[in-house]
């Protein structure tokens, strides 16, 4: 039978849900098991794919092309979990659900309501992912409690201990313990209340994860245990990570967490914790040989979290390169300023996001003419590849005016437009190109070369695309056109042979890439990166 581990939060958001949720669920399929995650999300918008990165951060797509909260980054990048439209649930979603059943005349006639339809509904979004082949569903609740948006997802868990026995699932209960500065202590009220709160609505927590920038003391414990109903070893410090996100599974065995997980479960198939691979990863991030700046210029460069498969993904490809990665986020309008054109003549590399609408378009495009010019090792992907194109259009083939018809309609050059399948899309949400598809390299390429073969599968979001009319133009401009969609109609991927390393990508590279496993394409622009750094500024390697 498969077992449920809920992961609420308390006292303050942004605390780290998805990470500890993440952590938990490599732990327990690093033990072995197979482990199914998911998060639920209170807010109505149906998916996070129509937010704005400010409101929201990034947005993180499955192979399905489901475009999901950036906590399922974190699932992925930690477990080998399959993830699919099924792990991530919105209140809206479950609406929607609800309504078209109540429609199509499923409830029979009956008053629909929160308690049992929508509570009915999210128990069987839960259920959807457990069968015979998965040991642990992990479910985290997305907000704090105390919201009234979470309530129906607190009632409908609730609900599930009774309905799958309270043995076969279990409550962790991740909340902060702050460190007053003035009173030089940390306070562990806040937590005391919010588990309170959790025990109004029946839920009362198995473990209590407490996030802390400073030790707690064995006093501090037996006072969480008391107030909040647990065993003191159930009391679990969850230190902060100062060095890497990477090392909050560690934090988590160090208390055992894993282990006491597997006897409350009674996870009798759990074998012997074997962290090794993990721990290599954190020697190899510890241990660089180089530094390099790798500048990343966008129009969300300021939010922390709008790019952050992006980040993790140049973390990852700089341990593989023994290189500590400096990252400097460059908003793109500030191109148009003398002083940060200079400073991105300095970097190793320039990596170009992805993007939607007109502003800051332009300083994108002048930091691929400054990468191109200076021979500045370069990687962009989907609005980054759209600017690389523009900008070869305009410089180097002489178009003036060449643009994307997202940014303006009366063109000479429309070298980036509107895919023809997106020409009778009226809705914004789901409706772009999404998900896993084809391309088809070229043998000899720089990207063929990174990956080591002619056939990849990578994770697509755009809605506009290189114009075919103008293939031949950039051909024979020398523009390389590396990457196709196999029936040849899509561009996906480009590269310049007189420069270093210059890649831009249609799709999503950073979605597919893991501590363990970097991504190929940023690893091998990290390496051109320790290359230029080394000042061995050639052709670069092929
Ligand atoms: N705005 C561009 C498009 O829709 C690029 C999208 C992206 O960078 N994800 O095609």
């Amino acid at each position: 039978m498969t077992k449920h581990i809920f992961v609420t939060g308390g006292v303050v958001s942004s605390l780290g849900k998805g990470l500890t949720s993440a952590s938990i669920g490599m732990l327990l399929e690093n033990r072995g098991l197979s482990v199914r995650m998911q998060k639920l999300d209170p807010y109505i918008n149906v998916d996070p794919g129509t937010m704005s990165p400010y409101q929201h951060g990034e947005v993180y797509v499955l192979d399905d092309g489901s475009e999901t909260d950036l906590d399922l980054g974190h699932y992925e990048r930690f477990t080998h979990s399959p993830l699919s439209k099924d792990s991530n649930w919105t209140t809206g979603r479950i609406y929607s659900s609800v309504i078209g059943k109540e429609r199509r005349g499923e409830y029979l006639g009956k008053t629909v309501q929160v308690v049992p339809h929508i509570t009915n509904e999210i128990k069987s979004c839960i259920r959807r992912l457990a069968s015979d082949d998965v040991d642990v569903v992990i479910t985290e609740i997305g907000g704090t409690i105390g919201d009234i948006e979470s309530l129906p997802f607190l009632e409908a868990i609730r609900q599930f201990q009774i309905d799958v026995g309270r043995e076969n699932c279990c409550f962790i209960h991740l909340t902060l313990v702050p460190y007053l500065k003035a009173a030089r202590e940390l306070k562990t009220k806040p937590t005391q209340h919010s588990v309170g709160q959790l025990r109004q609505i029946g839920v009362q927590p198995d473990f209590i994860v407490c996030r802390t920038e400073q030790h707690i003391s064995s006093e501090d414990v037996d006072k969480i245990a008391l107030f909040c109903n647990v065993p003191r070893q159930h009391v679990v410090e969850e230190l902060d990570a100062d060095f890497s996100i990477y090392e909050v599974p560690l934090s988590l065995v160090e208390h055992n967490l894993d282990r006491m997980l597997v006897e409350r479960l009674s996870l009798t198939k759990a074998k012997e914790l074997d962290l090794t691979r993990w721990h290599e990863f954190l020697s190899a991030l510890r241990n660089t040989q180089t530094d390099v700046t790798i500048a990343v210029v966008g129009k969300y460069a300021k939010h922390k979290d709008a790019y952050k498969s992006i980040y993790e993904a140049l973390v990852h490809a700089g341990a593989a390169n023994s290189a500590n990665v400096r990252i400097l986020r460059i908003p793109s309008e500030n191109l148009e300023r003398e002083e940060t054109r200079v400073a991105l003549e300095n970097v190793q590399g320039i990596l170009l996001p992805g993007g939607f609408g007109e502003r800051g378009v332009e300083g994108k495009i002048e930091a691929v003419r400054i990468a191109r010019e200076r021979k500045i090792p370069f990687f962009g992907i989907c609005l980054g590849m759209q600017c690389a194109v523009i900008e070869y259009a305009r410089n180097v083939l002489g178009m003036k005016d060449a643009n994307s018809t997202e940014f303006s309609k009366e063109l000479e050059y429309p070298v980036v437009c509107l895919m023809d399948e997106q020409r009778s899309v009226t809705d914004k949400g789901g409706t772009m190109r999404l998900g896993t598809q084809p391309t088809a390299l070229l043998a000899g390429s720089r990207a063929a070369s990174a990956y080591g073969t002619l056939d990849v599968q990578e994770r697509h979001r755009h809605r506009y695309e290189f114009n075919y009319e103008y293939r031949d133009r950039f051909i024979d401009g020398g523009l390389v056109i590396s990457g196709s969609s196999p029936d040849g109609k899509l561009v996906e991927v480009v590269e310049l042979d007189e420069h270093p390393w210059f890649v831009a990508v249609q799709y999503h590279p950073e979605f597919k890439s893991k501590p363990t496993q970097p991504h190929p394409l940023f690893k091998a622009f990290i390496a051109a990166a320790v290359r230029k750094r080394r000042g061995a500024n050639d052709e670069g390697e092929k």
